[in-house]
């Protein structure tokens, strides 16, 4: 009696991806990190709207709008403010 049949199995019927895909994470893509404000608990991807969010909040109070001066009671209000009003 034989114990192998002869035929040896090879990985031939495996389908390769038709598109080449570099080893790396997906989760993890470089330049993706994110920009968190601690006053308003907001993220931001972008390091340009991060940095022009973070020009908004005052040295002294942080919910006083550095452009205007306006004094807001909180993170929501401070965020309704400069998304509502234009400093331009
Ligand atoms: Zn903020
Ligand atoms: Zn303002």
């Amino acid at each position: 009696p034989s114990l192998h049949p002869g035929a040896t199995p090879e990985p031939k019927s495996v389908v390769r991806s038709p598109l080449p895909s570099p080893p790396t994470s997906p989760a993890s893509a470089p330049g993706k990190e994110e920009y968190n404000c601690s006053y308003c608990d907001i993220a931001f991807r972008d390091i340009v709207m991060y940095t022009m969010h973070m020009g908004y909040h005052g040295y002294q109070d942080p919910f006083q709008c550095n452009m205007c001066g306006q004094q807001t009671t909180d993170k929501v209000a401070f965020f309704l403010h400069i998304a509502r009003s234009s400093h331009s």
